[in-house]
């Protein structure tokens, strides 16, 4: 039997067509899609899907499902640079569990309170456990940071750090053992991840690409560089790991998966020229966020990954693929 498409190739092959409108900036292939409007003013449009035993586990606290749900669209419009503005909402429930939805909906709120988003509309239907947020956000015309600008020289950051959202995963369905003040240290990160909204603000104008770590970084930073056509070469000693992850005992290997390619981080990666670097600092600051330069783009269309004595990995961790 052939080997199943991946959900990229899917994409490429089905969904993605040369652009019909004028006023389509960016469409599919980056994080959000960005729209001329007024003149001055871009939109930047994103939707993705929750579904249960899949991006959350049956069972898990409502009010971070709620949380979650509008959290990874944020990130998305964090990713541009753009202002979140609105959100709409569709909902398909088991059951008119009403308890169920008030915790879900006290989760979505708090968030968008926090960053001034607006729920303006959605849709309400029975089925399978299944939240979709589709998500409005605005930037000045023709800023948005996207995937395809970097260059050969800059450096390579990621915001806050990485591994500790897969590591809760594995640990919750029994791969690893961690004590509990460990396990719910990550599963802070695996339940309530933190759009980083005000460090994709203040990038803009100082990036040169970005995108939002949800497959994992090896697989996003690969996206980045096919767009921008160039490669990089990073350091795993570099790469800022969430504290409970093992990467110096016998369960190196998983935390290795964990930090390059376990998803739902929800960080930005991010580019910039080498002169820039008091920009980002300036940026990471004023967003109260660390980021860490973790290597370099090169110019060969190639992801080079180094351990800690410098020799590059013989195999790349594979990111999460929801058709492989
Ligand atoms: P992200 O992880 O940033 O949400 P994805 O990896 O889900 O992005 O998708 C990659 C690109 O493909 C995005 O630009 C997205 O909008 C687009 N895309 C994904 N699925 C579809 C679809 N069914 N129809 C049109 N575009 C899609
Ligand atoms: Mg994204």
């Amino acid at each position: 039997m052939s080997r199943p498409a991946s959900e990229f190739a899917l994409i490429d092959r089905h969904f993605r067509r040369p652009s019909r409108h004028a006023d389509v900036r960016i469409g599919i292939g980056d994080d959000a899609a960005i729209i001329a409007t007024a003149p001055g003013l871009d939109l930047a449009l994103s939707v993705d899907m929750l579904v249960e035993g899949r991006h959350f586990l049956a069972g898990a606290d409502a009010h971070d499902v709620g949380h979650k749900t509008l959290a990874v669209n944020l990130s998305d419009l964090a990713a541009m640079g753009a202002r979140p503005r609105f959100a709409l909402l569709a909902g398909a429930l088991p059951d008119a569990d009403e308890h169920w939805l008030a915790r879900f909906m006290d989760g979505f709120r708090a968030l968008a309170g926090r960053h001034e988003v607006e729920l303006v509309g959605g849709d309400t239907t029975r089925g399978p456990r299944n939240l979709c947020v589709t998500v409005v956000g605005d930037l000045p015309a023709g800023t948005a940071i996207t995937r395809a600008g970097a260059r050969p020289g800059d450096d390579v950051y990621v915001s806050g750090s990485l591994g500790g959202a897969a590591l809760a995963l594995h640990a919750l369905r029994g791969a690893i053992h961690l004590a509990p003040d460990a396990l719910a240290a990550v599963r802070v990160r695996l339940d309530r991840p933190e759009p980083r909204v005000a460090l994709g603000l203040g990038l803009r104008g100082v990036a040169s690409a970005a995108l939002d770590l949800s497959d994992g970084l090896t697989g996003d930073l690969g996206h980045l560089l096919a767009a921008s056509r160039c490669g990089a070469r990073i350091e795993i000693a570099r790469i800022p790991a969430d504290a409970a992850l093992p990467l110096h005992g016998a369960s190196r290997a998983l935390a290795l998966q964990c930090l390059l390619a376990g998803g739902d981080d929800y960080e930005l990666c991010f580019t910039a020229p080498v002169h820039a670097r008091p920009h980002v600092d300036v940026a990471a600051r004023d967003a109260g966020v660390g980021c860490t330069r973790i290597g370099s783009i090169t110019a060969a269309a190639e992801l080079v990954v180094v351990d800690e004595s410098g020799s590059p990995l013989a195999e790349m961790p594979l990111a999460f693929d929801h058709f492989r």
